[in-house]
């Protein structure tokens, strides 16, 4: 089974990368990618746990906002972790994390919540990936909330009065990036519409001119009709079609493998990077 998509806690994930390997490899996984949000800081770990059979493809899930301001998720994976100008676009992306979450601090601050930058570190794993779970980890830590999940489903979403966007570059930018690097670039849950504004089926020309190569179409935030219509533009664009569960360990409700994506659609994916950077013993 091949899950292209999870994370840990070199970004909002609670299982170390050993740990991710390591479960992946109990939950019979054939191919695993490491995807944390803006970072390839678990890419070392994450190699030198490989073992058996198991494949492991190296990836990053960039934050990107598009012009019109729709968060848009991009997978890159098996790109090049030396690439200069790769490894720029991701450092960017993580420095706007850290004014963006004090503005989100002085938002909640003045709206009544006592919580500060101090609270967000006490239960942020070290060099992750700043991002809202921490903050709503924060808010756990405080009583003001019970989870993650209540977080997102009302304090902290994409619609609430506390919500900042950070910097970030737009998706055809970090497509463009990730194939110069050598990479593929997969969507992730784009028509995820739950989560806020989404795009739409006529916005997805101009991701395959910057280099588009694949379309996430089995995601847990998706609803049938919106694979269905997901499935539909991948085969129109001569797209990859992947499933993945978007593991984040105890962080999210989503279990390892929960979705997989075909053993062919994953060999066209991987034919596609530059180089073959699968790792395997
Ligand atoms: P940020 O990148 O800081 O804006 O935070 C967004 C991240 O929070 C997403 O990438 C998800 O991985 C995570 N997230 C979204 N919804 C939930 C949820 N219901 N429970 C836990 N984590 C979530
Ligand atoms: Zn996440
Ligand atoms: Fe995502
Ligand atoms: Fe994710």
């Amino acid at each position: 089974m091949i899950d292209l998509h999870a994370h840990t806690t070199c970004s909002d994930g609670t299982e170390t990368p050993r740990q991710l390997i390591n479960n992946a490899i109990i939950h019979g996984l054939t191919t695993i990618a490491v995807t944390d949000h803006d970072s390839i800081a678990g890419w070392s770990e994450a190699a030198s746990a490989v073992r058996g059979n198991i494949e492991l493809a190296l990836g990053a899930e960039i934050s990107c906002l598009t012009t019109n301001g729709i968060s848009v998720h991009m997978l890159g994976l098996l790109f090049d972790g030396t690439n200069p100008e790769m490894i720029r676009m991701l450092d960017e992306t993580r420095d706007s994390r850290i004014p963006r979450m004090i503005k989100m601090i002085e938002l909640l601050n003045a709206g009544g919540y006592e919580i500060t930058m101090e609270d967000i570190e006490a239960v942020k794993p070290v060099g992750a990936t700043l991002g809202r779970p921490h903050l709503a980890d924060a808010l756990v830590a405080k009583k003001y909330i019970a989870s993650r999940d209540e977080a997102f489903n009302g304090l902290l979403n994409n619609e609430s009065r506390y919500y900042v966007s950070h910097m970030a570059p737009t998706p055809e930018v970090a497509i463009a990036q990730i194939r110069r690097a050598g990479g593929v670039a997969v969507i992730a849950h784009a028509f995820a519409s739950h989560r806020g504004e989404v795009l739409e089926a006529s916005d997805f020309g101009s991701l395959v001119d910057a280099g588009l190569n694949g379309i996430e179409v089995d995601h847990r935030d998706h609803s049938s009709a919106e694979r269905a219509m997901l499935r539909v533009i991948a085969q129109d664009l001569n797209l990859v079609i992947t499933g993945s569960s978007d593991y984040h360990g105890t962080g999210k409700l989503n279990a390892l493998g929960e979705n997989s994506t075909n053993p062919q659609e994953w060999a066209r994916l991987e034919a596609m990077a530059d180089a073959r950077r699968v790792v395997k013993l």
